[in-house]
């Protein structure tokens, strides 16, 4: 039977963790790290995340500052509250809440955070230092997952991974991160996607497989070897019945079939979604130590 990796336990250790540090440094009177959050408009979800984040930024004793906005927000508005904070110097990394509304340009939103503040590592100037293999932001997920591969100890070197999904915040910068000549990493990746043929074929011969598509228990028994290492990505909200609140969440692995084959695999919740906000925090005490760009 797997072992269960529980990413709850680990981001709650990644934060005491830091909380310790953050104490340390007040002791020292050296500055405490500061998050910023832009939320512009008031989609439900996204302002759940971004409380969950000051919230945790505050348990662990970062300062934090949230700017919410309202939706009609126009583009060149937000452009000037990006460039004050880039030109403050308390802020030492900040976010913009994903998604924008529909007449802001994305792209130019990420290009205009300074890369020095870019903790959510989407700015191209990150993730190419990333493709490098150079010092840089990472991105939370893939950061979490390579957390989670680490902490347990999950041997990496010369195995076949195999990432399912192509998305740049997930399926790309992991099948990178899995590829480079570092530890977790040093794999023969092979990236999957929409367009692959013979999935099957392939999955079935990986030693570790990330899945991040979306498509709940898209990955079934029939398609693992036995000790394979199973990374769910995938959250989806369906309707239920069963649950007092009206839905459950689901992953991409068809948990307890893989689970009986699979050596280690995250479950759904409390895998691989708590690890996020642990990624922020420690992209966030990078920048206030100036650790990626000195
Ligand atoms: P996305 O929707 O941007 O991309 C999905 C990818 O899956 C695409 O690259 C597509 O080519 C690929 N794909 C689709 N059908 C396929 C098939 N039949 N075979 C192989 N590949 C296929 O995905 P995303 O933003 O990376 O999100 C993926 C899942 O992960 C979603 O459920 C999302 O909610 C979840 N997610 C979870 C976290 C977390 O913290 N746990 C973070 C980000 C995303």
């Amino acid at each position: 039977m797997a072992t269960i990796i529980d990413g709850k336990a680990i981001s709650e250790d990644i934060q005491n963790e830091i909380a310790i540090e953050v104490q340390s440094l007040a002791e020292q009177g050296r500055k405490i790290p500061h998050l910023a959050a832009i939320l512009v408009g008031n989609d439900g979800a996204s302002e759940t995340y971004v409380g969950s984040k000051v919230k945790t930024c505050e348990k662990i004793g970062f300062l934090s500052t949230l700017i919410k906005l309202p939706a009609e927000t126009s583009e060149n508005e937000l452009l000037f509250r990006i460039k004050n904070l880039n030109e403050d110097d308390d802020i030492d990394g900040y976010i913009v809440q994903l998604p924008l509304p529909k007449h802001i340009n994305e792209q130019k939103v990420i290009e205009a955070i300074d890369p020095r503040k870019d903790v959510d590592g989407f700015h191209p100037q990150n993730v190419g230092r990333m493709a490098l293999n150079l010092p840089a932001y990472l991105p939370a997920t893939p950061y979490g997952i390579i957390q989670l591969l680490d902490r347990y100890n999950i041997v990496t070197e010369g195995k076949h991974c195999v990432v399912i999904g192509r998305s740049n915040i997930v399926g790309s910068p992991m099948s990178l991160l899995m590829a480079r000549n570092s530890n977790p990493g040093n794999c023969t990746v092979t990236l999957t996607h929409s367009k692959t043929k013979n999935l099957k074929e392939i999955t079935l011969q990986a030693d570790i497989i990330i899945v991040a598509l979306g498509k709940p228990e898209f990955l079934t028994a029939d398609m693992v070897k036995d000790g394979v290492v199973v990374i769910d990505v995938g959250i989806t909200r369906m309707p239920s019945d069963k649950t007092k609140s009206g839905y459950k969440l689901f992953g991409d692995v068809k948990y307890d079939e893989v689970a009986a084959k699979a050596s280690f695999i995250t479950p759904v919740p409390g895998g691989v979604g708590p690890m996020t906000i642990a990624s922020l925090l420690m992209n966030t005490l990078k920048a206030s130590k100036k650790e990626i760009y000195g």
